[in-house]
């Protein structure tokens, strides 16, 4: 797979590059957490984005023992999550930088070696019943008005469980649904997809970006601010590829990302899910991995504390981070005691941009 030059609103930034050389996975820890003050300064001093929106997409099952690493102690098998999607628009030399974050396409993720295997399980009926479908990524563009043609970046935070053919790859009439737009993905998780490991296999759609022209995908090596207000930052473990993004509003940095499921992954100290509070204690641990795959976990909780150092407090809840799950715990009446202990729910911030759609079709 190859992939196409960095684009110029891409702005690398080196504050964390040294950190992850760190040897001894305990010193990496300590210098990513000094590295992620500095970064947290840069990009707080950037300014806000213009402009946040949240969708809804899915709300989907997921092993217990993997979204609270095995430390919960529900006897339920399965907590729920729900895909959000992101809007975020930013300013960058007098032009509208439209970003579309994390837009998961749940009848394609339903695809997936894993929750192909539960549908076969359990049958079609069953995952119908069990997942919940909200909105489709069309659809809420169209509600929120923004053309398909003016967006100019989409990321995942990993692409797990992703396909992103429906989005940038041509379709019938040779237009691709975000016919402008590039994916910007860490040069890693690309490495990943090309050749997957049998242990990474369950998650990934290897076909996920076939027919994606290469000049339409953007090979990340490492952390870039993009405009005023929006930043990718490597934060490797769930995958070798993973990154997080950072996005600032008025209540200061968020970051976004599925190394933890909830609040409760990490301010474990204050959780209310019973057995999670008392691990954090007797295992001396500040975060809770979400431990589907395990790729370098010791990286994983080092990402998460990077995580930490950079959002903000929620302002009327200073104890916990504004860390936003991509795909957060919530509620769920077959769940009972996996409830999160707190719910962002959504950003919302600035007023949505109607960008000109300047460079026309692809
Ligand atoms: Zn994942």
């Amino acid at each position: 797979m190859s992939a196409t030059t960095i684009p110029a609103d891409l702005v690398r930034v080196s504050e964390l590059d040294a950190a992850w050389q760190t040897r001894g996975a305990g010193a990496r820890l300590d210098a990513v957490r000094r590295g992620g003050r500095k970064l947290r300064d840069r990009i707080l001093a950037g300014g806000p984005a213009r402009c946040v929106r949240t969708a809804d997409l899915a709300t989907f099952p997921y092993p217990t023992r993997y979204g609270l690493q095995g430390v919960a102690s529900s006897p339920a098998p399965y907590l729920f999550m729900r895909n959000r999607m992101h809007v975020v628009q930013v300013d960058s030399g007098g032009r509208t930088i439209t970003i579309l974050v994390n837009p998961t396409d749940p009848e394609r993720s339903a695809k997936a070696p894993y929750f192909a295997r539960l549908e076969e399980k359990y049958g079609k009926v069953v995952r119908k019943l069990l997942a919940t479908m909200h909105s489709t990524i069309a659809g809420t563009l169209e509600r929120w008005g923004v053309a398909p043609a003016s967006i100019d970046y989409v990321t995942y935070d990993h692409l797990h469980v992703q396909d992103a053919r429906g989005l940038l790859a041509p379709g019938a009439g040779g237009r691709a649904f975000l016919p402008n737009a590039k994916l910007l993905a860490q040069r890693a998780e690309l490495d990943t997809l090309a050749n997957i490991h049998p242990l990474q296999a369950e998650w990934y759609i290897p076909e996920c970006l076939a027919g994606v022209p290469a000049d339409r995908i953007v090979a990340l090596d490492g952390d870039y601010m993009i405009g005023g207000g929006f930043a990718i930052v490597r934060t490797p473990g769930h995958t070798i590829g993973n990154h997080s993004l950072v996005v600032v509003t008025d209540r200061g940095a968020w970051t976004i990302s599925e190394n933890g499921i909830s609040v409760d992954a990490y301010a474990p100290g204050t959780s209310q899910i019973r057995g999670v509070a008392r691990h954090a204690r007797d295992a001396g641990v500040e975060v809770i991995l979400n431990a589907n795959t395990r790729e370098q976990s010791l990286d994983q909780y080092t990402s998460m504390v990077l995580e930490k150092t950079i959002a903000d407090p929620v302002p009327d809840r200073p104890e916990l981070p504004q860390h936003f799950a991509s795909s957060e715990l919530v509620g769920h009446p077959l769940a009972p005691g996996l409830s999160p202990t707190y719910t962002h729910g959504e950003i919302t911030y600035g007023t949505l941009a109607q960008p000109a759609v300047a460079r026309g079709v692809a």
